[in-house]
């Protein structure tokens, strides 16, 4: 589904990532984890295809299609879904209006027909039942402001709703409480089929504590440095990053 081969970004001169390789299939849970500015955004935002960031090296592959010479919104339409890509805070449009439009776009793109307002309440409903969402959250205007926990309900209802092959999660949130981190993994657990994919982006073990994944990922100085299974997590959290350090030492 996805190929990354020998990933390399940056901003101006400084080099960030530098030659990142992974390959994710249907079905696949992988989670990425590392320090603080292990480059583990960069890598989420060069994938969703941010400005900010230049591509120096390397290619993205997705579903056989180049990733790199897709725009954005190209990306989110062939199925790629990161979190943060659907803003929380858009002037004036209300989520559901916004929803409904990308929604569209999506079904377009696969050849579907657009669903009319009452098809698309009829599954907004479904889809509010499933991630246990407000009314009154929904309704709510994009600016209004959100706690982080309506944030992250908010993201996995998105999620939900547009049904992506490749999900991007990027727990930067480490202030995110115990309810908060449970509710991501529920949406990731209950939308999880052998189709579809996810990426977890995750500072902490906690989180995996609830997703389990069938990857773990550990990212440093733009680099993935080790692989392996969901013990790589539990190792990670009883020895920290800091034998990382001796590592880059001992493999300069
Ligand atoms: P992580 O998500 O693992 O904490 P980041 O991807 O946010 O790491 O950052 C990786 C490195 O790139 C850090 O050294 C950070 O300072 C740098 N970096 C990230 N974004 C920018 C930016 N917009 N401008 C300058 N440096 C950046
Ligand atoms: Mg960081
Ligand atoms: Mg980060």
């Amino acid at each position: 589904m996805l190929k990354i081969k020998n990933l390399k970004a940056g901003i101006g001169d400084k080099e960030i990532l530098k030659g990142i390789s992974l390959e994710v299939k249907p079905g696949e849970i992988h989670a990425i984890m590392g320090p603080n500015g292990s480059g583990k955004s960069t890598l989420a935002s060069v994938l969703a295809g941010r400005e900010t960031y230049e591509v120096t090296g390397g290619s993205v592959y997705f579903n056989d299609q180049n990733l790199l010479d897709l725009a954005p919104e190209e990306r989110a339409r062939e199925g790629i879904f990161l979190a943060f890509q659907y803003p929380v805070e858009i002037p004036g449009v209300s989520s559901t209006v916004f929803l409904k439009t990308a929604l569209n776009e999506v079904r377009k793109h696969k050849g579907l027909e657009p669903l009319d307002a009452v098809e698309f309440l009829k599954l907004l409903k479904e889809k509010m039942k499933f991630v246990e969402i407000d009314k009154a959250l929904l309704s709510r205007s994009l600016n209004e402001g959100f706690s982080g926990g309506e944030k992250k309900r908010n993201e996995i209802f998105q999620m939900a709703l547009l049904d992506p092959k490749l999900a991007i999660l990027d727990e930067t949130d480490s202030g995110l409480d115990i309810d908060a981190l449970k509710l991501v993994a529920n949406g990731v657990n209950k939308l999880r089929n052998k189709d579809n994919a996810f990426i977890v982006i995750t500072h902490y073990q906690r989180l995996l504590e609830y997703i389990v994944p069938d990857f773990v990922h550990v990212l440093h100085q733009g680099k993935i440095v080790r692989s392996g299974t969901k013990e790589l997590a539990l190792e990670l959290e009883e020895k920290g990053y800091d034998w990382l350090k001796d590592e880059v030492l001992a493999d300069p």
